[in-house]
């Protein structure tokens, strides 16, 4: 069985920075759809167990590759703050 580790890791990153990225709605689906969106613009990182995902997560340490995910985070969670899709938003809650 192989696990994207960049699912756990940003995942974790965007819990961290949910508030710092001031995005227009914030429900589960929104989240989701943030995760999906920068899931599909990062390398993906397969590890055989999701104990290895640690290992892969030390080599972010790294402030440089650590800053571009949080890039790809904040501008993918832009996209999705700008036009939500969730039903929350769509009855204007
Ligand atoms: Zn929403």
């Amino acid at each position: 069985m192989a696990v994207n580790a960049m699912e756990q890791i940003m995942s974790d990153l965007l819990f961290e920075y949910k508030q710092a990225l001031q995005m227009s709605c914030t429900c589960d689906e929104c989240l989701n759809d943030v995760l999906a969106l920068v899931l599909n613009r990062v390398q993906p990182r397969y590890v055989t167990d999701d104990g290895k995902i640690a290992y892969v997560k030390a080599e972010f340490i790294d402030k440089q590759q650590m800053t571009t995910l949080i890039v790809k985070l904040a501008e993918s969670a832009k996209m999705v703050s700008d036009m939500p899709r969730c039903r929350r938003f769509e009855r204007g809650e």
